[in-house]
Formats: C-alpha cells, structure tokens, sequence
C-alpha cells in the first residue's frame, strides 16, 4: 500500500512516521510513506498558501491552488488511482471498521488542514472522503493524519507479528479487550488471576472471552447491544 500526506508540516508528521512499527514496515516495503509539503505547491514567490477568508472573521484558510496542484502532482507520480481523504472535524468519526476497508485500498492521500481550514471548492473538487478522529478540534489535520496512518498500517499483512495481535484487540470484533498482565506475578500485593498462569490455553481463552464481554458491558453499553451473543458466551455471563 502506498499512503501519502499532504501537509503544511512534512517533519511533525516524517518524525513520528520513521519511528517503532510504522518505521520499520517502511524500511521492510511493507508499506510506502510519502509525505509532501503543500508549500512547495505554492506557485507564488512569498510561497504564501493561505488567505483571509471571504465574508471576513478571523484566521486564514488554506487556498485552493497550492493543494490541487500538490495533488495532482501526487497522481502524476503513480498510476494507482488514489482516494484522498480530508481530516476534518465536520468528516464522519473514525471507527476501526473503517480502518480494516481503508488498508484494503492500493493507495490513500490524506490532506491535513491547518488555520481555520481549506477553501470548500477544492475538498468540493478532490476530496473523496472526509474523517474526523472525534468530536473535538485540534490546530491541524497532522496528527489526524498520523492516527489514520498509523491504524491503517497496523492493519497490512505483516506489520504486526501475527493477525491475532490485532483481531483480539478492542473493536476489531465489536469487543474491547480482556485485561492484560506481565511480570512479576504480584505486583503491590495484588496477583495475576491464576488462570493466566495455569498454562491450560483451552481456559485462559475462555476467561479472556468472558472478561472481553463483561469490559465491553461494563465500560460501552451501546457497543454491548449491538453485539450477537452465542450460547457459550451468555453461559460464560452468568458464571
Ligand atoms: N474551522 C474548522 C471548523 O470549525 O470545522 C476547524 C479547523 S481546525 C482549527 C484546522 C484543521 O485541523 C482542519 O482543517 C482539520 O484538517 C484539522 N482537524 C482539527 N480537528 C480535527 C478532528 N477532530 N478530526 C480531524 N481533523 C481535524
């Protein structure tokens, strides 16, 4: 998969990119990262690329020129069709099931705002899609764009050790995940359930199962209703 960035600040975003498991499925070729400074579209000496809005108020908006050039220039580069996705907090909210269809795409363009946004005629123009990562505003689509990169690569053959690292995880399966424990065994005198060290994998999987449906009770009711339970899992809820 091929995701570029498009973006004010290429080295807020190349920083976190390079490092820990994003880092090294790009050296691996696993995925491929390219992240593209907007400015460099600018097409004006001053490299200016935002302006005040019109109809007046405050801050500047980013203009629609230097981020279609950016683009087209990115599909000038490849021949794989990209879907461009727009950060923004009026954009639908990020859910992981999204996530696991987005990785299955050849490539994605993620354009990050900045200021009090873009000009609504180029999102109207090119933008495919737009997501928010909740409701709140943040100063810029960078670290949006960091958090849709970062959960989409995850999701690639390979980037993780092995699928079941990310399938037992919270909202892979409409689940959050069973509580998790490492050495020492006692820590402030409280213990590792016994189940955990028993080595018997048939029970440890059945105790995951039934704490990964009473965290999902307890914490997201409205993730619970939606949830089919089997026979085994409304008999692991009334033990
Ligand atoms: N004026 C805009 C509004 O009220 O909807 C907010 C602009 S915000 C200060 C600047 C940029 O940050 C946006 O263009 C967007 O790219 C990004 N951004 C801010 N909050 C976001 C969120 N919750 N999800 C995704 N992107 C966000």
């Amino acid at each position: 998969m091929r995701i570029d960035i498009m973006t004010l600040f290429p080295d807020m975003c190349k920083r976190v990119l390079d490092e820990s498991i994003i880092g090294r499925a790009q050296k691996s070729g696993k995925v491929e990262i390219k992240v593209t400074d907007i400015r460099d579209f600018a097409g004006n000496k001053h490299n200016k690329v935002d302006d005040m809005p019109y109809g007046g108020g405050m801050g500047m908006v980013m203009a629609a020129d230097p981020i279609y050039n950016c683009y087209k220039s990115l599909c000038d580069e490849n021949e794989l069709k990209p879907h461009l996705i727009y950060m923004s907090p009026k954009g639908k909210t990020l859910t992981q099931s999204r996530v696991v269809e987005l990785s299955k795409l050849e490539r994605i363009v993620i354009l990050c705002g900045h200021y009090e946004g873009v000009d609504q005629r180029v999102i109207d123009e090119i933008v495919d899609e737009e997501i928010s990562i909740g409701d709140f505003v943040l100063t810029g689509g960078e670290l949006p764009a960091l958090t849709l990169a970062d959960a989409v690569c995850r999701m690639l053959p390979g980037v993780l050790s092995d699928e079941s690292c990310f399938m037992e995880e919270s909202h892979f399966s409409g689940l959050l995940e069973y509580p998790q424990y490492t050495r020492p065994a006692v820590w402030m005198g409280k213990s590792v359930p016994d189940v955990l060290l028993s080595g018997n994998h048939a029970q440890i999987a059945k105790w995951r199962r039934k704490q990964a449906l009473l965290e999902t009770k307890c914490r997201r009711e409205d993730m619970f209703s939606f949830l089919t339970l089997s026979d085994e899992d409304k008999k692991l809820l009334d033990e």
